[in-house]
């Protein structure tokens, strides 16, 4: 996939502030997350607080992507357009969406519940919130890829969940989409060994049902094959003196909406 571009501290502080602005703009959507509001309503939110903030959504014309925020309700994992389709009561949806601020992008998306969802739906978006923070927690100089993989498929995999193979993290700088690759399943042990300097998006892809997903005829849109839900979090993460630091942040979408 590439070079991987290790980030200097002020590269890295750089990348913060743009994480900082992602979090306001998640917040700005979280807003509107309740039945009634159309998911084109919050691409809209979230494209204009971006770019009145002197940012440039990073989503926007992707590899020709249509819109500044992947928006993916109940089956559809990643990748979805905003549309005319209105939240209903019962529904999830997922918010994918990243800011480049200064050259520098972030990258991070949150699952919503929409009103009253069923138990095993909201065990389903806490296992996959918790099991991103399970996979960060890996995230150290003393370990390899394939240790954040592992830690992510145990956790999710020991609550009965399933975690999608067919797409996987990434690095993030100055491309939204950089080396290194970073899998959501793996090995413990195995893989590149993670160094300080190294930025990267761990976003788990975790489905209620089977893992195996199928791309819409659209190109984009990914849902699973059984059309069960799937939850989807990601934080961009960089490697410092040892350790993780979370570079963007849920705690303007805690605000708002907790479950
Ligand atoms: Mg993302
Ligand atoms: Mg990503």
């Amino acid at each position: 996939m590439g070079v991987i571009y290790s980030k200097t501290a002020s590269e890295i502080e750089a990348m913060k502030l743009s994480g900082d602005l992602l979090g306001q703009a998640h917040r700005e959507m979280a807003k509107l997350v309740k039945a009634g509001t159309t998911t084109r309503a919050l691409n809209k939110v979230a494209d204009e607080f971006i770019r009145d903030h002197g940012a440039v959504p990073s989503f926007f014309q992707f590899n020709g992507f249509p819109a500044s925020v992947c928006i993916s309700v109940n089956e559809v994992v990643v990748h979805g357009f905003p549309s005319d389709y209105a939240l209903r009561d019962g529904d999830i949806i997922s918010l994918d969406c990243g800011v480049c601020l200064n050259g520098y992008h972030a990258d991070s998306a949150y699952t919503y519940p929409v009103g009253n969802v069923r138990p095993e739906i909201i065990k389903l978006l806490r296992i996959t919130r918790e099991s991103l923070y399970e996979g960060i927690a890996q995230a150290t100089t003393a370990n390899r890829m394939g240790d954040i993989g592992f830690a992510i498929q145990q956790y999710v995999q020991k609550h009965g969940f399933s975690v999608v193979r067919e797409l996987v993290g990434h690095g993030v700088g100055r491309s939204l989409h950089e080396a290194p690759e970073v899998p959501n399943y793996g090995q413990r042990g195995k893989g590149i060994k993670l160094t300080n300097g190294l930025v990267i998006a761990i976003e788990p892809m975790i489905n209620l049902g089977r893992r195996e997903v199928v791309q819409e005829r659209d190109g984009w849109t990914i849902r699973t094959r059984d059309r069960q839900p799937s939850a989807h979090f990601e934080h961009t993460v960089a490697i410092q003196n040892g350790k993780p630091e979370i570079l963007t942040t849920f705690k303007y979408i805690d605000e708002i909406i907790t479950f």
